[in-house]
């Protein structure tokens, strides 16, 4: 864990966040600020900066974060209607919490290209 990283510290349960998965390798929580009526953030539990980082390694927690977007899809009811996967990473990417995390965004169409 990063004492000065937001993400762990929600990770850690010392900042309150609205969970709705959480496994030993992962939690999901809803976004504070949600840009689209369903929009989840999910991170691993380990401390890894951006998604420019991983590396074969990461296998398991890369495959993980998937593997629960798939299924909190369906539980947030979005998975027929479609949704989006998104991963800011680095300044261009538009990346503000230099934890790695996963958006799922759906409940409305989204739009092509993105901002
Ligand atoms: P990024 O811009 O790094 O890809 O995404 C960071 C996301 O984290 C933003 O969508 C922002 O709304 C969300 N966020 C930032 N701080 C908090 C927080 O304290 N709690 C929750 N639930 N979401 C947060
Ligand atoms: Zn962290």
């Amino acid at each position: 864990m990063s004492a000065d990283c937001l993400f762990c510290r929600i990770v850690a349960g010392e900042i309150p966040a609205a969970r709705v998965h959480e496994d030993e390798l992962m939690i999901a929580i809803r976004d504070r600020n949600p840009q689209a009526p369903v929009h989840l953030l999910l991170m691993p539990r380990e401390h890894i900066e951006s998604a420019a980082d991983l590396t074969d390694a990461d296998a398991a927690i890369a495959g993980r974060l998937l593997a629960a977007a798939a299924t909190l899809a369906r539980s947030e009811g979005v998975a027929d209607g479609g949704y989006r996967l998104v991963v800011n990473a680095g300044v261009d990417g538009g990346q503000t919490v230099s934890h790695l995390h996963l958006h799922l965004l759906g409940g409305r169409r989204m739009q092509w290209p993105p901002g």
